[in-house]
């Protein structure tokens, strides 16, 4: 074959474009032997990304309890089987998998809240039952001193009942009847910034 220094960076180009396109499911090719082997003796089970907003449809290959293998679902009105980035990567959240394949738990994955004290240079860990406790002193006192009960609008005091101090972010990790809670805790402590990750 005559390779010209010009048409190898196409073909190069190419073939690591459709690469990264296979890899998160936006052209439709079969699964190489790998990924077939991977996905063998799995139970598909269709589920929606949590990673943001958008909701892509996921097909997630469980092999007991451990999911081994995710792909976008092809059937799926919104993502038509394509996966973006972070929607590919969620099989290696939890696990990562050693050169005989099999399942071991992510080490990068942080299961407890880490904490910086103020003037610190380094995290500790903490168990959740300070985080919470510590997270909602904190709430409450920034609430108690910024509360203002009264506005003046048009050189009237008019009742607000609202604090400017605190912002509420939601998350596209919880579901609908979550962030419709932490809507009405929010408005029940007079915050008023309230946005969603999904939006950023
Ligand atoms: S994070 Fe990516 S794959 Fe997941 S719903 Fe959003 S766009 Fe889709």
């Amino acid at each position: 074959m005559d390779l010209s220094r010009r048409s190898f960076f196409k073909l190069v180009g190419t073939t690591t474009a459709t690469a990264s396109l296979v890899g998160v499911g936006a052209c439709k090719a079969p699964l190489a032997s790998g990924e077939a082997l991977r996905v063998r003796y799995t139970k598909e089970v269709h589920t929606t990304c949590t990673f943001c907003g958008v909701g892509c449809g996921l097909i997630c290959h469980v092999r007991d309890g451990v999911i081994v293998n995710a792909e976008g679902d092809p059937g799926h009105p919104i993502n038509e089987g394509t996966l973006c980035s972070k929607g590919a990567s969620h099989y290696n959240m939890s696990y990562v998998f050693d050169r005989h394949g099999r399942p071991q738990p992510n080490p990068k994955r942080l299961t407890k809240p880490l904490y910086r004290a103020p003037g610190s240079d380094k995290y500790e860990e903490k168990d959740w039952e300070w985080a919470l406790a510590e997270i909602a002193a904190k709430i409450k006192d920034t609430r108690d001193r910024n509360f203002e009960e009264t506005a003046t609008v048009d050189g009237r005091a008019v009742t607000v009942n609202r604090t400017k101090a605190i912002s509420w972010l939601g998350s596209a990790f919880c579901t609908c009847e979550e962030n419709y809670l932490f809507h009405k805790m929010a408005r029940a402590m007079g915050v008023i910034q309230i946005d969603h990750c999904a939006r950023l």
